[in-house]
């Protein structure tokens, strides 16, 4: 052959890269099982079976926090959070631009207002050094989003939020197990939100939690979650404030328990996978999400990517396109701000300038946590799709050279 052959990309009917799919999520084994059969020969199916206060203290422990409150999901945690922070009408939360929805709309059912600030190019996380332009005197928080399950620069954040006379929340939703300085997500704030959804890297089907070292805030929070009753987890028909009811189920918690057993090792070798895989890509106008300084433990429930068309050759649909051709599940960014969702049309909300938060719904895709629970060469598979398509859409250098 006198030119080495381009290998056909699968979009244009070649061989992709993979046949073979990555592994199924969530995983779960015979500790799921075991757990649930009690819970099921119990008579106490719901949120007063003991496995629920079991699972709160060891969720919380492992998140160095002396309290968890469970809840049926995550974005009830986050409201109860604000509720039980004395959040009202018209306070101002700080908010990061992209996050899932519950974010902003936990804020917005409390009749409080999101102020949605930019995120940061390489972090993904909301940019610390926009802080201090959003903060007025109705500003009562920010809750920062731990992205992908890598934690936001606290260090940082903290920094600029000294003097001010403003609370931490953490929506840790992505971020089970993940450290920084030493610290684990959940525990740096005033509480922290973790959600057990379908989606996250541990989950029940549905479920959520928050964790605190408050014990007020906590005490407040679990009354909240159970009509108002007393702090205690019990029944009765004594109600001393408006609540409602949070509660996580006992087949809920029987499953976190096996869950939360499974998770560090299952951790470790995401971020084995994903480490190996970050070496080894070199391919020019292709970028991934980089943490702070001081992160030591990453969860990865998702990596974000960028793409740059002019240096790579090809635009992130399209992109996006060829990967899953090839075997590799990878997914568009979030198509606009949370800021853009038609529900902001009528509701209370700022929007401080977010340049970077345009940008990454044009140019920027993730790579869900799948890729990274199989082997190592099922994550270098990434690599070899990522070189197989640039080779086919790289810039002609030779021609580019003429002009
Ligand atoms: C999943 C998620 C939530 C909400 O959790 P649910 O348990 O689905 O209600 C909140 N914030 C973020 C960032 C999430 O990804």
């Amino acid at each position: 052959m006198l030119f080495p052959a381009v290998e056909k990309l699968a979009i244009h009917g070649g061989r992709p890269v993979r046949q073979k799919s990555y592994p199924v999520h969530p995983e779960f084994g015979e500790r799921e099982n075991k757990f649930l059969q009690r819970v099921l020969a119990s008579k106490q199916w719901g949120g007063f079976h003991d496995f629920v206060g079991k699972f709160e203290q060891l969720f919380a422990q492992f998140h160095d926090c002396e309290h968890g409150v469970a809840t049926a999901n995550g974005t009830l945690a986050l409201e109860m959070a604000l509720e039980a922070s004395g959040i009202r009408e018209g306070d101002e939360i700080v908010v990061p631009a992209h996050s899932f929805v519950s974010t902003a709309s936990a804020v917005s059912r409390l009749r409080a207002v999101p102020v949605f600030v930019d995120i940061n190019s390489t972090t993904y996380n909301i940019d610390a050094n926009r802080l201090a332009a959003a903060i007025t005197n109705k500003t009562k928080g920010v809750i920062v989003v731990h992205f992908g399950g890598q934690m936001a620069d606290i260090d940082h954040i903290r920094k600029k939020l000294a003097g001010h006379d403003v609370m931490l929340i953490e929506d840790a939703a992505h971020a089970h197990g993940a450290e920084q300085h030493g610290q684990r997500a959940g525990s740096v704030g005033l509480c922290g939100v973790f959600s057990f959804q379908n989606s996250k890297a541990m989950t029940a089907g549905e479920g959520g939690i928050l964790t605190s070292n408050d014990e007020d805030l906590a005490s407040r929070a679990r009354s909240l979650a159970n009509h108002g009753r007393k702090t205690t987890l019990a029944g009765g028909f004594d109600h001393l404030r408006l609540g409602s009811n949070y509660r996580l189920t006992g087949i809920q918690a029987a499953i976190l328990l096996a869950q939360l057993e499974h998770l560090p090792e299952q951790i470790r070798l995401r971020q084995q996978n994903a480490a190996a895989l970050l070496k080894q890509i070199k391919t020019p106008g292709i970028g991934f999400q980089r943490a702070p300084e001081g992160t030591h433990v990453q969860t990865l429930h998702l990596l974000v990517g960028h793409i740059d068309e002019e240096i790579f050759g090809l635009e992130r649909n399209e992109f996006v396109r060829a990967m899953n051709a090839e075997g590799i599940p990878c997914r568009p960014f979030y198509p606009h701000p949370l800021y853009r969702n038609p529900m902001y049309k009528n509701l209370p909300h700022r929007v401080e300038p977010c340049p970077v938060a345009e940008l990454v719904c044009r140019n920027s895709f993730w790579l869900p946590q799948e890729v990274w629970m199989g082997s190592s060469t099922d994550t270098l598979d990434i690599r070899r799709a990522i070189e197989k398509i640039h080779e086919v859409y790289k810039p002609n250098t030779h021609l580019n050279r003429l002009q």
